[in-house]
This record gives structure tokens, sequence and C-alpha cells, in this order.
């Protein structure tokens, strides 16, 4: 029998070419991805999870069809500075400075934040995961590579990337984000302190650190810091290859952080170092991108206790993750409450329907063929929709039609209607997609489910006894509930809760 591997063409929408191309991977049956991960100076906010997640579900179908992947996701814990340009301050001292901690401290406690939140979220944890701090060597050897083909200079202790000249020997900078040099050149003010650049579009690969800036290593020529692009191109290159498969992250990376990336491959080993560039889209509240730096966010421990006014109610990871993954990754998701209950309901239908399909036992009936045909029609969509570019929207609705299937044979006893091959091909791709794929938690929403009826009886007692005037009793319950963290909010609505 042919592999799931062979049996599924996967279409990739790559962002170099703005085509949706057949995959091929370089290794058969392996598969390198490299996403680039956090800088750890804050807590991670739920659109910074969006893009974890989109590749999560990505990298768990590669894997549910059999691939050998090596996932790697970096931690970016040194040399990212304030504007995403040149200048400015590192990120992680920036935040070490106003805390009055060692920049380590910073690093350890948001990736620490960072695991436990995508471990809520039932993401795989990567394969390797490195940071730019643990590759100072490897970066300053790429730099010398560079140096050594010309194609950067050094200026007072700073070493820059040479873009005109790169682009004069071949180098297509701006292929991938479309900006040619001549916007570039006429759209960047000269900044001041960018004058030791030939450009100012030249990029830092080195930086000679200024007297205040702590995060320092020494090189052949200054003591500084690496630029931010070249950790990615290192780690990646270290393992993965100087060509690998797949290259992730957010939109916002595609310039010029990525651009950047492919300069260096190009610059230092002389070929593309990625195949399918992949984009996440933005998520979005109030319809504004969720970002740090503008503060116009919502942390997942937020929605995870419901302790933000732009919740109605406390949500579960996984009825999180499931609502991100009703968008497509390549669309735009706004954020709200109303659209993460509709989630909440649709997921526990899903659950429900996978539940009932764990219990019900194969029993032959009177076969009825155009319904046989059509449970292994709508199967085979959910490999169709995945491997057209991962479209988890259609995948998902898909398995809703499975679940109207399983619902009536359940209720009208009469699985026997398909074959018993059928009925297998069903339970494993069903089961398959909800829990392998899309990585999606059973007993977790069942529990906080339970939590979440509980509660709302305690409110309504409590309604109950104001209305009797039973003071006493109400007060009980709000005081004993306080007690236990759980806080009810009083409002024009009726009363909330959050879980602190
Ligand atoms: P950072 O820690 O800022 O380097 O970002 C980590 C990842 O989150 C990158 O891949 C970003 O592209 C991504 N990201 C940042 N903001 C958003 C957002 N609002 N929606 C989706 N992804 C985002
Ligand atoms: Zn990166």
């Amino acid at each position: 029998m042919r592999s799931k591997i062979d049996q599924n063409d996967i279409f990739i929408y790559n962002s170099l070419t703005g085509l949706k191309e057949k995959f091929k991977s370089i290794n058969p049956q392996k598969l390198g991805i490299y996403v680039c991960g956090p800088t750890v100076y804050s807590y991670v906010h739920l659109g910074n999870c969006r893009t974890f997640l989109s590749f999560d579900t990505i990298i768990r179908y590669f894997k549910f069809l059999g691939y050998n992947v090596r996932y790697v996701r970096n931690i970016t814990d040194a040399g990212h500075l304030e504007n995403d340009l040149d200048e400015g301050e590192d990120k992680i001292s920036k935040k070490a400075r106003l805390e009055q901690v060692e920049p380590m401290e910073i690093v350890q406690k948001y990736t620490v934040d960072f695991h436990n939140v995508m471990q809520s979220f039932n993401a795989l944890p990567p394969s390797i995961e490195p940071t730019a701090t643990g590759h100072i060597v490897e970066q300053i050897e790429m730099v010398q590579t560079i140096l050594n083909k010309g194609l950067a200079y050094e200026s007072n202790g700073s070493i820059y990337f040479d873009v005109l000249k790169y682009k004069e020997e071949g180098g297509g900078y701006g292929e991938l984000s479309g900006r040619d040099i001549d916007e570039l050149l006429s759209g960047t003010r000269e900044l001041e302190g960018q004058s030791e650049k030939k450009n100012s579009f030249d990029f830092a690969l080195w930086k000679k650190a200024s007297p205040e800036h702590i995060m320092r290593w020494s090189s052949p020529w200054s003591v500084g810091f690496p630029g931010w692009h070249l950790e990615c191109s290192v780690m990646g290159t270290k393992y993965l290859g100087e060509q690998f498969d797949i290259h992730g992250g957010g939109m916002d990376l595609k310039f010029p952080h990525h651009e950047c990336e492919i300069a260096q491959g190009k610059a230092a080993n002389g070929t593309a170092p990625v195949n399918y560039w992949m984009h996440g889209n933005m998520l979005t509240l109030n319809g504004k991108r969720m970002s740090k730096t503008t503060g116009n966010t919502l942390l997942p421990r937020e929605l995870f206790s419901g302790d933000n006014d732009l919740l109605d109610k406390a949500y579960s990871p996984t009825v999180v993750r499931f609502f991100m993954q009703q968008a497509h990754y390549r669309s735009t998701l706004d954020f709200s409450s109303a659209a993460l209950r509709a989630s909440e309901k649709g997921f526990n239908k899903l659950m429900a329907a996978l539940k009932l399909l764990g219990d019900i036992e194969y029993k032959s009936g009177v076969l009825d063929d155009s319904e046989d045909l059509k449970v292994n029609e709508l199967c085979n969509k959910c490999y169709e929709h995945m491997n057209d570019d991962f479209n988890s929207p259609k995948t998902i609705a898909t398995l809703f039609e499975l679940v109207a299937k399983i619902n009536t044979f359940t209720t009208n006893n009469t699985i026997g209607k398909i074959s018993e091959k059928t009925f297998k091909y069903l339970k494993d791709t069903f089961e398959g997609f909800v829990i392998d794929v899309f990585g999606l938690l059973p007993l977790v929403e069942n529990d906080s489910d339970k939590l979440d009826g509980t509660i709302n009886l305690l409110v309504e007692m409590r309604d109950e006894a104001k209305q009797n005037k039973d003071y006493a009793l109400s007060d009980k319950i709000r005081d004993n509930l306080s007690q236990i963290g759980v806080q009810l909010k009083d409002g024009k609505e009726g009363t909330t809760y959050i879980i602190k």
C-alpha cells in the first residue's frame, strides 16, 4: 500500500514566488522546518501564539502523514533592537534596566512563560530550540565568511552587509518583500548614528557596543553583539543545512528580517537558504494588529481566567486553539468574545461526536451504498483541504459534515449502513484530524464545562438568596468562591466570574 506521504500531494503558498507550489522535501519522508521564535522580553500575547499555533497545526499534519520532522524554533535572547532596525536599545537589556535585574533573568522569566503557554495550548515542542546567545561563535564565523566574500564591510568596529554590492553580484534583495532598492533609498531617512553605513538600507551583521550596552561579546572587530537577522541564518544552517525545506514566521517578519536572512544565506553559502517561505497573517484586536509595542494585546492567561474586560467569561486553551484554526493561517483574524463563544459551541459539538464515535461498536446491517460513498468522500476531503495550503477552516467544515453523519448513525443505531472498512476509515480520519492534526483536547474542555456549570449554579443560588433578602447566604457564596480564587463580577448583563 502507498504511504500517506505518497498519497497526499501538499500544495504550499510560497511567499517568495506568490504561488501555490507542490511540496517536495529535500530528503524523502523528512521535513526540515525553521520557525522564528519569540523575543523573550515580555509575556507572549495571543497574536504571537497565533503564529506559533498555525505552524503547530502545519507540523502536526506533516507528522500525521508520516514525515520525520525536524522542527527548529529559536529563542531570541540578544540582538533584537527596539525599532527592529539597527538602532536603539536591545529589547531585553532595556527590560532588564527597567526591572533592575540581569538580562538573563528577563530571558529566563519570559522563556518559562512562553513554554507554559505553548504547553497549555497543547503545542508540540520543537525538536531543537536554540538561542542567539548560545551561538555567538557561529555568528562571528558567518560574519567572517560574508566579509571574506567581499559582501560586507567594517565601519567603526561594526560590520554591515553591503546590499548594493550583493545586488550587483546577482543577489535578489527585495524578492521576498517586493521592495526595490530605489524605493528603499527614497523611503529611508538618514537616522542619526547611521552615517557609518554606506547606504541606509545596509544592515548590521555585527554592532560595536556602546558603553551602556550590557549584552556584549568579544569579536575580531569590536566588543559588541550580533545583528538580529544573523541568529536565524546561523541556527537554520547549523541544524537544518545550508538549504532546507520550510521557513515560517508572521507576515511582519518578511521585511527586514527574512529578506536579510535570504541575503545572508546566499552571501555566505552561495545558495538560497529556504525552498518554501511561509507567513502567517496577523491576529487583530479592534481591527488593529495585536502588538507588544502598541499595547493592543490580550494575554493567554487573561483568556484562561476571564480576567479582561473584553471577555464575557473564561475560555479554555483548547477552545482558543480551535477558534484560531477556524481561520486560514493566511487570513487575518479579528478577536472577539462573541466569536470565541461561537467557537466554543462548535467545539463542544465536535467533542461530543468524538466521544460518540469512540463508544460505537461496529455492527453490520443493511449496507447503503450512497451513505458509504458519502462518508468515504468526506474523509478524503479532510485530506484534500489540508493538502491545499493547510486549509483548516474547510477541513473543520468537513469534519462537521462528518459530525452530522456520526450523530445520525448513533441516534438511529444505523452504523451498519456503511461497511466496516469505511467505519474504520471514518474513525481513523475523524480521530486523527481532531486529536493528532488539530491537537484538540477533549478532557480539559469537559472539566472546564463542569466547572463553568457549577459556578453558574452557585451564581443562580446567590441571585435567589438576594431576591429572598437572605444576604447572609448570598455574601457567603460570594466570599467563599472568592477564597478559592473565583471572583464574581456583577454587571448590567448579570453576574460573570473570573478565576484568579
Ligand atoms: P516577536 O516576539 O515580536 O519576535 O514575535 C514572535 C512571532 O509572533 C513572530 O513570528 C511574529 O510575526 C508573530 N506575531 C507578532 N504579532 C502578531 C500578531 N498580531 N498576529 C500574529 N502573529 C504575530
Ligand atoms: Zn528569525
